[in-house]
């Protein structure tokens, strides 16, 4: 079988598609045939080897992905050959024509989501449950702030603080990414390229601030994000490629709190709880990935690229 495998980290082009052995799986294990792999910048820190956690080497990338069952090994019960599913994690890596799974790892994947988009749930939508449901605790009527709404982790946040009666605001760079974020739900969008952004977003909360902001580079915005809450508001940090400065007073004043999100530090009870949320959700019709883009997992050096380049307007994914 054919899979991107990662003989050194460094630049995208580290990533080459060769053949592999084929894999078979062990007691409690699935196999999956992929036809979708999800593009997270989580595999693109990893591969550049500027990531805490790094895999030995050599590695295939990806965690997420969406296909069909093929063979489930001995103990496995809840998914069956022929069965359309997505995962959230793999043992082997997502981005090839095969990949091993603990069977926890994996959702139903109802047949109104295609297998493209179903290689964008686990990672954007468990995060973004977490920031918003399990960390901010956020309610019905807040005001929530989505700093970063265009890309995977941010649309999937409109679509579950909207859906919770939350009022949602929301920032993307360009003129398509803010278009999207309307579409799906946020009231205002800005543009966080702009310097009047903050004050625009004040408006809209009103004089009373908001109560939770979902950071997706607080290394530029986190000391705007505070000057934005209201009393007992709450910034989650959801991702940062640096360091920043702020005025302390501006949390004690409004006794706010900074939190970090962090997916893999969620228990095996809050995952749980995760996937059954985000499973009610796909059912129903009230969680839909946007997918941006489709390549040939050939060109996952070419994904890579284009993931951290600015424009976000949702999911990247690879086919093999
Ligand atoms: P993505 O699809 O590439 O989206 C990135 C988002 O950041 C886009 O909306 C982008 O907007 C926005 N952005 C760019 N410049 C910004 C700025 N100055 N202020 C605010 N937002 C800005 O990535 P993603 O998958 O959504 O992930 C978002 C971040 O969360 C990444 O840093 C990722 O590593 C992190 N993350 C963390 C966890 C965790 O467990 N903590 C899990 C998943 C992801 P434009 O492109 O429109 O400018």
């Amino acid at each position: 079988m054919k899979a991107i495998r990662v003989h050194a980290f460094g630049e995208p082009e580290v990533m080459v598609l060769e053949d592999v052995a084929g894999l078979e799986p062990a007691s409690g294990q699935v196999l999956l045939r992929v036809e979708a792999a999800g593009v997270n910048p989580l595999d693109a820190y990893i591969r550049s080897g500027r990531f805490g956690m790094l895999p030995s080497l050599p590695y295939t990338p990806g965690r997420d992905a969406a296909g069909l069952v093929e063979r489930v090994g001995e103990g496995v019960l809840g998914v069956k050959p022929g069965d359309r599913v997505y995962v959230g994690g793999s043992l082997s890596g997502t981005y090839s024509e095969r990949a091993l799974c603990e069977e926890r790892q994996i959702g139903r994947l109802p047949e109104s989501i295609s297998y493209a988009q179903g290689a964008g749930i686990f990672i954007p939508y468990a995060t973004a449950y977490r920031a918003l449901f399990q960390k901010a605790r956020a309610l019905p009527s807040e005001r929530v702030f989505i700093h970063g709404g265009s890309g995977a982790v941010g649309l999937a946040a409109i679509q579950l603080a909207t859906a919770a009666g939350c009022r949602v605001a929301a920032s993307a760079g360009t003129e398509e990414g803010r278009k999207l974020a309307r579409e799906q739900g946020a009231e205002r969008v800005v543009d966080h390229r702009s310097e009047a952004h903050g004050e625009e977003v004040r408006e809209w909360a009103q004089g009373e601030g908001v109560a939770v902001v979902l950071e997706m580079l607080a290394n530029v915005n986190l000391s705007q994000d505070l000057d934005l809450l209201a009393v007992g508001g709450r910034v989650m940090v959801i991702g940062s490629r640096g360091s920043v400065e702020i005025d302390p007073r501006a949390i004690l004043s409004r006794e706010a709190c900074v939190l970090g999100v962090s997916l893999f530090r969620a228990s095996d009870k809050e995952m749980a709880s995760i996937r059954a949320a985000l499973e009610a959700g796909l059912a129903d019709g009230m969680l839909r990935p946007i997918v941006r883009e489709e390549l040939p997992l050939e060109q996952a050096p070419l994904a890579h690229r284009r993931a951290m380049e600015p424009g976000a307007l949702g999911k990247i994914v690879l086919i093999p």
